[in-house]
């Protein structure tokens, strides 16, 4: 028998006789533990801000959508916090809660954001407000980088393009400004600071506003925000070897590890017609408006209604729609490495084993 745990060995020890043999292989593994353990506390981790900063950089807050609630949504109150194991998951359940604490969790990725609308209380009655109040009370760090994983060259819906193989002309479906750049010109006829103009940004903007500081008169010009060439949500691409819609959806049910998809043929479309898919759209999670204008022989989609879907068939463009969280979560496992190197490889990044979509083909 072997004493993984050093106390079982020293309680054994002081109570039965212990073979030499048993208490080599036990010691050996009693050593490795200790190595293990040690190895963990003291090189790696990554302080908080600097996880938070890295993250940043692989994929800005500022590319989310300007209705999104993304970044650091839970900051622990402990100096320096170090983080030295992540849970990523999709979205951040209670299972999925009570897994990041059984791993011992520092800090929690979750892709879409637990708190989203504007909460009022934190009490035990509902599960969402339980969340934050787990996360809280175990000095939990909470992220969420949804949309701007969506907006990212290399990110989810790149990742979702992989089956169609060799591609050209592939763009965001919609044009993403960055909203860090967004600048206002700000004149007021009473400028309590003397000046007839000046650049503000928005939150220097919101500031001066509460503080009363621009003057009773104020005239305030949005300028343009800094397009992001390649950067946005959703994709459109051409094949370089057009596929048919069957092999098409073979494919998708391969790459996103599902034995069941729902589809919807265009109207005068052949499922067996060779080369029928030459270009495709694609969006995770719930697609409807984001391609609502695309063009395209097959569109690839968590979730949209059944209008959306009868607007598209009469447009000739067929439809994949694997529920909502289908289209994002195969990405976790996929990026996790690299989000690894991205944090020095000092921070273990654990993709959840308990998440999934609330739906399934039964
Ligand atoms: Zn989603």
């Amino acid at each position: 028998m072997l004493y993984r745990q050093p106390a079982l060995l020293l309680t054994k020890l002081a109570t039965h006789p212990v073979k030499i043999s048993e208490l080599r292989q036990s010691y050996c593994i009693i050593n490795k533990n200790i190595y293990i353990q040690n190895r963990g506390e003291h090189s790696k981790a990554m302080d908080l801000n600097e996880v938070v900063k890295n993250l940043n950089q692989f994929a800005p807050s500022s590319y989310a959508g300007s209705w999104d609630n993304v970044g650091l949504l839970i900051e622990p109150l402990e100096d320096n916090k170090q983080i030295k194991k992540i849970l990523l998951t999709n979205d951040l359940t209670e299972p999925a809660m009570d897994e990041a604490l059984s791993l011992g969790s520092d800090m929690i990725l979750s892709y879409h954001p637990p708190i989203f609308r504007p909460m009022k209380r934190f009490t035990s009655k509902n599960w969402k407000e339980r969340i934050v109040l787990r996360c809280i009370q175990n000095g939990v760090a909470l992220y969420s980088p949804h949309t701007s994983w969506d907006a990212i060259k290399g990110g989810i819906n790149e990742w979702l393009l992989i089956p169609f193989g060799s591609l050209t002309e592939v763009s965001p479906c919609e044009q993403q400004y960055d909203s860090s750049s967004q600048k206002f010109i700000v004149s007021s006829s009473v400028n309590n600071s003397g000046e007839s103009a000046k650049l503000m940004g928005k939150q220097e903007l919101i500031q001066a506003l509460d503080n009363k500081s621009l003057g009773d008169e104020v005239s305030i010009v949005k300028q343009e925000a800094r397009p992001l060439p390649g950067i946005g949500p959703g994709r459109t691409a051409k094949l370089e070897n057009p596929l048919s819609l069957q092999e098409a959806i073979d494919k998708v049910k391969s790459h996103l590890g599902l034995s069941h998809i729902r589809f919807a043929l265009a109207n005068g479309a052949n499922l067996l017609a060779e080369g029928g898919v030459k270009s495709v759209g694609v969006c995770a999670g719930s697609g409807g408006s984001v391609l609502g204008s695309v063009q395209a022989d097959l569109i690839l989609t968590g979730e949209m209604s059944h209008h959306e879907v009868l607007d598209f068939v009469h447009r000739g463009v067929s439809v994949i729609l694997t529920d909502h969280s289908n289209t994002e979560r195969g990405y976790h496992s996929y990026i996790r490495e690299e989000l690894m190197k991205v944090l020095d490889n000092k921070v273990e990044i654990v993709v959840s084993k308990v998440d999934r979509d609330p739906l399934q083909v039964i």
